[in-house]
């Protein structure tokens, strides 16, 4: 039995003042240990954050790093950086990262070599684009993405990391995807690893749906048997995560 796991994406929001009081505010009422809940927030974020979480099973993530520990690369994090500051997890690959600032498979595999390395969990991200589900081609996309992020990657480490299917047509669009085409893709996913890692890593792995999800939906989402638990966006920085967390 795989626990779930919810995982809010902060994108760029909050201030770490903001952060600090919204996490003061909500910390009370997601904190479980039936389920792993991470807030993946702004670097800049991570210690206020951390602070404010002591003393709960509450972790936090980072939403990226390079894939080198150091070096002359004005502006980026390193896996050295986070692991450091004992950040447990990370995200790997988003769409906004990969559509916006040149993310490929070949460097979210790098990073997602590196997290593990540096003992962070990688979120590691996937989806299609609306044109490629309406030309059919979902399948091929995800299986090709899953390929390359797990290239090298062992057996009981790939057991032990997280992939979350987020279409981008479902992202911060309201446009969530039905239960059958969520399903499908993290089907879809969970078979790739199988190919690639085996069937105890494709029986451990957590996947996660991440589009569009709030309380609204998530408990339905959620109860999908190749869906391990949520990546939230815009419902993550609202008090009503709380909502989302109790439906895992
Ligand atoms: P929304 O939940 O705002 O659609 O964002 C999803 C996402 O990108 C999480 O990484």
């Amino acid at each position: 039995m795989r626990k779930k796991l919810v995982a809010g994406n902060w994108k760029m929001n909050f201030t770490p003042d903001k952060a600090r009081e919204f996490v003061q505010d909500i910390k009370e009422t997601i904190n479980s240990d039936e389920v792993d809940v991470v807030l993946c927030v702004p670097y800049v974020s991570l210690q206020a954050v951390m602070e404010a979480l002591k003393g709960t099973h509450i972790c936090v993530g980072a939403q990226n790093m390079h894939y080198r520990d150091e070096g002359a690369y004005t502006g980026e994090i390193s896996p050295k950086m986070l692991g450091s500051m004992c950040v447990p997890y990370v995200i790997i690959g988003h769409s906004e990262r990969r559509e916006r600032f040149g993310e490929s498979d070949t460097t979210v595999n790098l990073k997602a070599l590196k997290a593990l390395e540096h003992g962070i969990t990688p979120i590691i991200c996937c989806g299609e684009s609306q044109r490629q589900r309406k030309e059919n081609r979902t399948a091929d996309v995800l299986k090709k993405q899953i390929t390359f992020a797990l290239d090298e990657i062992t057996p009981e480490q790939a057991a032990k990391i997280v992939i979350a299917y987020e279409p981008i047509w479902a992202i911060g669009t309201g446009e969530v995807a039905t239960l059958e085409q969520a399903e499908e893709a993290c089907e879809i996913v969970r078979n790739q690893v199988f190919e690639k890692c085996g069937p105890v890593a494709a029986e451990k792995i957590r996947i996660l749906y991440g589009g569009s999800v709030d309380h609204t939906n998530a408990k339905d989402i959620f109860a999908m048997p190749n869906i391990d638990g949520g990546l939230v966006g815009g419902a993550s920085v609202k008090p009503t995560f709380e909502k989302v967390v109790h439906y895992a």
